[in-house]
């Protein structure tokens, strides 16, 4: 993937009427470029309306926020990781925060859905970050290793497998707060020497995302700090006229 990866999670915003309208605003304005990576992220009912609209974008990639680890079966409301490839995603999410914090998602499930992701041939993106009790006890850097090797322990041919990450401070998403572009940085070094220690020198190449509280008025700048290969964005993706502006920083 190209570096900058700009993806957009829109959470439980967006179905297929709204995502349709959203894409016939953003696919005309954002002229394809091969110097960046964009992913959006639809809740799963517009995934395929975010598909047919990016068919021949090889720069605009679908995504799906969540996948369950099972190929298929007696596991009502989820989604396998060859369904979601099925209806277009490209790339699944992993482990984003509110997973973990208001679905108790676990970094043992989030290892499981790593490794279904990659069987079924899409990239996945894992998040990690620390919570604003966890950093005030001096706990971000063991936790977020913790979050990173765990998460990626069940992933057999790492080296050959397609991932990216993504650091969100919990404490930044949606609250207006941003990490401070040393701060995140500090925390992207950190997540690429572990890698380094796991996969060598294709750890250069996983392109490691920074997310919490982006927009159009601090993207360039967090863009513009050592070690962010990219951004992950929440509420400001909802809206087209939002998105684009970040998306063309
Ligand atoms: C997110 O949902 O990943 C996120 C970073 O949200 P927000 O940009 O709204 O903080």
């Amino acid at each position: 993937m190209k570096r900058p990866v700009l993806a957009a999670n829109w959470k439980m915003n967006n179905g297929p009427t709204a995502a349709s309208s959203f894409m016939d605003v953003f696919i005309p304005a954002y002229h394809p470029r091969t110097d960046r990576t964009i992913i959006i992220f639809p809740p799963a009912v517009s995934l395929p309306v975010v598909a047919a609209a990016t068919v021949g974008r090889s720069d605009v990639l679908p995504g799906i926020q969540n996948i369950h680890w099972a190929e298929k079966g007696a596991f009502t409301g989820e989604i396998s990781a060859s369904m979601a490839r099925d209806a277009g995603a490209q790339v699944a999410l992993v482990g984003h925060s509110e997973r973990r914090h208001i679905f108790g998602d676990t970094d043992i499930n989030c290892a499981k859905r790593c490794h279904a992701a990659a069987k079924a041939h899409i990239a996945f993106m894992l998040c990690v970050g620390e919570t604003i009790e966890q950093r005030e006890a001096g706990e971000t850097e063991s936790l977020v290793t913790k979050q990173l090797r765990e998460g990626l322990s069940q992933t057999p041919n790492l080296i050959s497998t397609e991932f990216l990450l993504a650091y969100e401070p919990v404490w930044a998403i949606g609250t207006g707060l941003t990490a401070s572009p040393a701060d995140a940085s500090a925390i992207q070094s950190l997540l690429r020497s572990q890698l380094r220690q796991m996969i060598g020198t294709r750890a250069d190449e996983i392109p490691i995302l920074y997310g919490g509280s982006v927009n159009s008025g601090n993207a360039a700048s967090l863009l513009a700090t050592d070690d962010i290969d990219g951004l992950l964005v929440g509420g400001a993706s909802v809206e087209a006229s939002s998105w684009l502006a970040i998306a063309q920083t």
